[in-house]
């Protein structure tokens, strides 16, 4: 049976190449970066190169202010939880958005249950930001602003430069969840005026378990994690050595093939979403439809439920994902879907498509062959498309 991988947003597999670097770290070159002899002083030069290869690849201005972190989800919580310990004598104010990964969503959550100030911002129906929003939820308690760069369920790319310019300008600090764009399209910390940005290895062809959080230089930050005095302090334990080497090469070798990468998927995302649309009646696309992650499809089936569509696929050997990896399994339907104003049914039959640098056009129209018989077959078993099957009112979205 075919195998077909389309769910490149949850993780993708290592390039070969960075599997080839990694191996020795994890084999003959297994010294402690911190020893002092020779063994740990050759892995402590590589993990001052790797710093030095990923501050380089998003334009940071010193090394030193990248920080390793276990995950991407790490990275998100040291930001907030690091800035909100730092610069609590500021105020107590936190402002992020509706859309956001569990992993900053719930971090502030957590806060605003420690007694930090929340506040919420909307996003449109295609899931993007107001800046003018943001800057009229400022007080002169905000002490951190927190949106992030793309959104992992209906891949739109937030406009974080003109949010970073705004905020920079009123001294106040940005922090950015890039997980979904390193690697992706192109990231710069100073285009963005971003103080703080996370990033996940597994998310560019790189390994998992490793991450990395960017930390302006001067900015403050209370560690997550205390023991040792590695990561200049800021973050205890032995350094994952073959983790870090593999993340440096991930990077460098998804930045030198952004371009042709970016180009080459994001035809094969439109020829997907021109065929979906032109192809099955009452569906539509969830997300802006040009301002998205080049791998990012997302769509809505009426009247069926995007579980089911997705055990469907996975029986005729496709991965896919509705809603998000971390929302499925759950009934709950996407906090994104119904942030941008999609009304719980439609957002129940919401499946996600991520393309990935692997993805082939033979591929995508396997896809598009198996397709029609899983909603024909699903339809017909649907008492809502068979009863009534009126169009929602509340969420008249774009088709
Ligand atoms: C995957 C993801 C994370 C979490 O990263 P992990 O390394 O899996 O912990 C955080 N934010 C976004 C937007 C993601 O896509």
């Amino acid at each position: 049976m075919k195998r077909i991988y389309l769910d490149h947003a949850a993780t993708t597999p290592v390039d070969p190449r960075v599997l080839e670097a990694i191996l020795p770290y994890l084999g003959e070159h297994f010294a402690n970066p911190s020893s002092i002899h020779s063994f740990g002083r050759e892995n402590r030069k590589v993990i001052k190169d790797a710093r030095a290869v990923i501050a380089g690849e998003i334009g940071a201005a010193e090394p030193s202010e990248i920080i390793f972190t276990g995950s991407g989800s790490e990275s998100d919580n040291m930001a907030l939880r690091g800035i909100a310990a730092a610069y609590r004598n500021r105020g107590n104010q936190i402002i992020t958005s509706a859309i956001e990964h569990h992993a900053v969503y719930d971090t502030c959550k957590a806060l605003e249950k420690e007694g930090f100030e929340l506040t919420i911002v909307p996003v449109n129906r295609e899931g993007i930001v107001n800046p003018d929003d943001l800057i009229n939820a400022l007080t002169n308690r905000t002490i951190l602003v927190s949106i992030m760069h793309a959104n992992n369920e209906v891949g739109t790319i937030q406009p974080i430069a003109t949010i970073g310019k705004l905020l920079r300008e009123r001294n106040i600090l940005f922090h950015t969840d890039a997980v979904q764009t390193v690697g992706s399209i192109p990231v710069n910390v100073k285009e963005l005026s971003v103080d703080l940005l996370s990033m996940s290895a597994h998310k560019f062809y790189g390994p998992k378990g490793v991450g990395a959080l960017y930390v302006r230089k001067g900015v403050k930050l209370v560690p997550l994690i205390y023991g040792g005095g590695q990561e200049h302090n800021r973050r205890a334990g032995t350094e994952n050595v073959a983790g870090i080497v593999g993340m440096a090469k991930a990077l460098s070798l998804a930045n030198s093939e952004l371009e042709q990468n970016m180009t080459r998927i994001s035809a094969l995302r439109d020829y997907l979403i021109d065929n979906l649309l032109s192809g099955f009646e009452h569906v539509r696309l969830n997300g802006d439809r040009n301002r998205r992650l080049p791998g990012n499809v997302n769509f809505s089936f009426e009247f069926l439920e995007g579980e089911s569509l997705l055990l469907n696929l996975d029986l005729k050997g496709i991965a896919a994902s509705s809603g998000s990896a971390c929302t499925s399994g759950s009934l709950e339907p996407s906090h994104v879907l119904l942030a941008m104003g999609i009304c719980h049914e439609i957002a129940h039959g919401s499946l996600r498509l991520t393309l990935g640098k692997s993805t082939t056009k033979e591929e995508i129209d396997y896809l598009l062959e198996v397709l029609p018989e899983i909603v024909t077959k699903l339809r017909a078993m649907s008492p809502i498309y068979n009863s009534e099957r009126k169009e929602c009112s509340t969420c008249t979205l774009t088709r």
